[in-house]
């Protein structure tokens, strides 16, 4: 089943993009389930069975891409693996880790899956991710049971501002500039576990206009999930709703010979196999300096 946030609260979505209906869980199973998706994660069998046994017709919510916010708003931790592709590695020059490199994007630069981000400097570069979304939290977890505590899947922007993640040598930036706000577009729902037999075989895309920026799939994780989930969990307490960005295949901007970045008027459009897309549109820091570009897209 898919889960979205509509206006806070959670909505499950049957449908295509020709017509997507929802109904408010809360209020559709009076009050056996909470209305924030957050709260939701932990008990996700329960919720699935629950949505199977509806028909059709109680999904009565029209509902548009636009309409939705992200869908897990304020997830206590979220991890970001950094290069966990091979490829991606070589592209911008950094050794394999021998272990997950993680660092974080804080939890204010998350977005849904449409919107305008506005560029902090001329060098925002792109980064198409699986997130997984923790369900069963723990500690310890081990890498043969790690997919029994996924809730869900989305699809992630790891969207990077290069100009401050690599600002001060040794001592990069990561986790800072990548959380400039709309940095994080999630979405556009969350997929539930059940329905993606398999995390480690799932194809993504990014792109801009008709220019087909990254295409990966996830059989190439350097870290697979199970082994994120093992990893972390020897350190920290996962919790319910805790996103992994499970790392970007190549193909990034900052890793091209010229290197390229995004520009004001850009639509990024990054889709994963099975969950759906994102669609984003940037416009410059300065919106006097792209004045037209501004006034169309109000107006759009
Ligand atoms: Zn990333």
């Amino acid at each position: 089943m898919r889960i979205a946030n509509l206006n806070g609260r959670a909505i499950a979505v049957r449908g295509t993009h020709e017509g997507l209906f929802g109904v408010d869980i809360a209020e559709s199973s009076s009050g056996q389930f909470p209305p924030a998706a957050i709260d939701l994660t932990a008990r996700i069998p329960e919720v699935v069975a629950w949505e199977a046994s509806l028909k059709d017709s109680a999904f009565t919510i029209p509902i548009t891409l636009p309409d939705l916010m992200t869908p897990i708003p304020n997830p206590a931790q979220i991890f970001a693996i950094g290069m966990n592709y091979a490829d991606h590695a070589t592209e911008v020059n950094i050794d394999l880790p021998e272990v997950p490199a993680v660092f974080t994007k804080f939890a204010s630069s998350l977005s849904g899956p449409t919107g305008r981000v506005r560029m902090p400097s001329d060098q925002v570069d792109w980064e198409v991710e699986l997130v997984a979304v923790i369900g069963a939290g723990g500690r310890n977890i081990s890498r043969y049971e790690a997919l029994e505590h996924i809730a869900g899947y989305m699809i992630g922007q790891d969207l990077s501002d290069r100009k401050l993640q690599f600002a001060g040598g040794t001592a990069s930036q990561f986790s800072l500039g990548k959380s400039y706000e709309g940095f994080t577009p999630v979405g556009p729902w969350m997929t539930t576990a059940d329905d993606i037999s398999n995390p480690g075989n799932l194809t993504m895309t990014c792109s801009r206009q008709d220019q087909v920026l990254q295409s990966g799939t996830t059989k190439n994780l350097v870290f697979d999930l199970p082994y994120l989930v093992e990893h972390l969990s020897t350190v920290v307490e996962l919790r319910p709703g805790d996103l992994i960005f499970t790392g970007t295949p190549d193909g990034v901007g900052f890793g091209r010979d010229p290197k390229e970045f995004l520009v004001a008027g850009d639509e990024l459009v990054s889709t994963i196999e099975g969950l759906g897309e994102l669609r984003q549109t940037f416009v410059a820091s300065n919106p006097l300096a792209d004045e037209t570009n501004e006034m169309e897209l109000e107006h759009a």
